[in-house]
């Protein structure tokens, strides 16, 4: 009571005010008396043979209903700009419970947002009843991020509660019309990307649009409206009053977007990594740790953009490395036993990033099997785990931890022949692979120092397959 009592307060007395507000910065209460841009087929060319079944169906249902019902968002923006959405959201005049009454196959989810998910065969249409424009009645914390909103409204206030004005457009499939409110024609056009309403009021409602306009700017390739832009980097401490869960979902659309790499370095011009993730603080600041993440996700985009899956656990694990190799390193030189010294520091680097980022359990599991997996890699390099070698290929992640030890030594962190040495043996038949375990261990084999400490037989070298890397590993699929 008493927050939301000082929270009030806190944003009338601030320069932004409550109110949602116009493109313009006019009040909301006063941009609602105009009328919408409305486009006809001829002007907007979307076909609806571009929409999903189950987004025509969605619309079609609840408009014979009695309701209204639109295709909206990042949908709309998609259709207009001639990309394939990835999904489809759909936004009615209708509450949660009559979406229900209406589709069989549905539920309703959400507490801090109460919408419905609507199955179509496979697929899931998210369907969300307008939201009210008025927020002074809103739950929100001591910041004012906005705790739940469950209060509904009509299309204008639905639309003024959008975040970017791209973001803010209806299209109706039954009379194929495009219903614009804020200028987002005009502003998809120039490519630009601009939030609705006050940039700092909307940031405090909820700091993560801080992020969406950031993955937004760099996977559309769209420049940042400078009055959405400056007031970032003041507000960026906003996001640790995010919880974590939520946090972890954005980032988790922004490295899998098909343009993390632009997606981090746009955070970076932004000024959002400092404090949000601390790992990418870290990473971001050592030189040999950013080689390497910049190179896991430019294997990400790659594999997203040919449609192969991304595991999350190998992202992660990537993400982390450098921290949890520093952490490990300390350990070692401070006397303690390599592999419980390495469980350790993967403890400690997964535990740093816990407050900020809730990396799901699944998800850690495979990060640590791929990271204890490494050390088996490297000890290939002076003959101690030949022995090993051939059982390692068996292991369930070996393809992952393959992978991964292909970018630690793409991006210098160990030594090439480890990784040609393991790419050959793969490759290899039976008596190759018998033959290259009873070779000179690469270390030795490549000339480097301390090879020959393990008294390794000096036989001469067989020569190596040809490698099969041509196969481009990248992060390990989905499995
Ligand atoms: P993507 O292509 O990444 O799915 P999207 O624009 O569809 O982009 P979603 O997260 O699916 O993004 O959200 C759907 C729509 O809901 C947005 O287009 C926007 O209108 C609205 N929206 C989502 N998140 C917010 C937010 N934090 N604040 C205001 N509006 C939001
Ligand atoms: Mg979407």
């Amino acid at each position: 009571m008493l927050r939301k009592f000082i929270s009030k307060v806190f944003r009338r007395g601030g320069a932004a005010g409550t109110t949602a507000t116009g493109a313009t910065g006019k009040p909301a209460a006063r941009q609602r008396k105009r009328a919408p841009t409305v486009l006809a087929k001829a002007e907007h060319g979307i076909g609806n043979e571009r929409l999903s079944r189950g987004a025509r169906g969605t619309c079609e249902g609840l408009q014979k209903a009695g309701h209204q019902a639109y295709v909206v968002g990042g949908a709309v923006r998609d259709l207009l700009l001639g990309v394939d959405p990835k999904d489809f959201d759909v936004a009615t005049d209708a509450t949660p419970e009559e979406v229900h009454a209406l589709f069989r196959r549905s539920r309703i989810i959400g507490r801090r947002f109460r919408i419905v998910h609507v199955m179509f065969g496979a697929e899931q249409v998210e369907v969300s009843t307008f939201r009210t424009a008025d927020l002074s009645e809103a739950e929100t914390d001591a910041h004012g991020r906005v705790l739940r909103d469950n209060t509904f409204g009509s299309m204008e206030d639905d639309a003024a509660r959008r975040d970017f004005t791209v973001n803010a457009m209806y299209y109706d499939p039954v009379a194929e019309t495009v219903i614009d409110y804020h200028g987002g024609i005009a502003d998809l056009r120039a490519r630009v990307l601009r939030i609705i309403g006050d940039p700092e009021a909307r940031y405090r409602e909820d700091p993560v649009r801080m992020l969406r306009v950031t993955r937004f700017a760099a996977k559309l390739g769209f420049s940042i409206d400078p009055r959405t832009r400056a007031p970032i980097k003041a507000m960026a401490d906003l996001l640790s009053n995010v919880p974590s869960s939520r946090l972890f979902d954005e980032m988790m659309k922004l490295l899998l977007s098909g343009h993390a790499v632009a997606c981090v370095r746009q955070l970076r011009d932004e000024h959002l990594h400092h404090g949000l993730l601390p790992l990418l603080d870290v990473i971001l600041e050592q030189p040999l740790g950013e080689k390497f993440v910049m190179l896991a996700l430019q294997r990400t985009d790659e594999r997203i953009g040919m449609g192969k899956g991304v595991s999350p656990g190998f992202l992660f694990a990537a993400l982390l490395w450098h921290e949890t190799l520093s952490r490990w390193n300390a350990l070692k030189d401070g006397g303690a036993h390599a592999m419980p010294a390495l469980y350790q520091a993967m403890n400690e680097a997964i535990d740093t990033q816990r407050d900020k980022l809730a990396i799901q359990n699944r998800i850690s599991a495979d990060m640590r099997e791929i990271w204890s997996l490494q050390p088996r890699f490297d000890r290939v390099r002076d003959g101690r785990g030949l022995r090993t070698a051939a059982k390692l290929l068996e292991h369930q992640r070996f393809r992952a931890a393959y992978d991964f030890m292909l970018l630690r030594a793409e991006s210098g962190e160990i030594d090439r022949a480890i990784a040609d040495w393991w790419t050959a043996f793969i490759d290899a038949d039976d008596a190759d692979r018998a033959a290259m375990l009873s070779a000179r261990p690469p270390a030795a084999a490549a000339g480097a120092d301390g090879a020959a400490a393990d008294g390794a037989p000096k036989r001469r070298r067989r020569r190596r397959r040809k490698s099969p890397g041509d196969a481009a590993p990248g992060p390990a699929a989905a499995d």
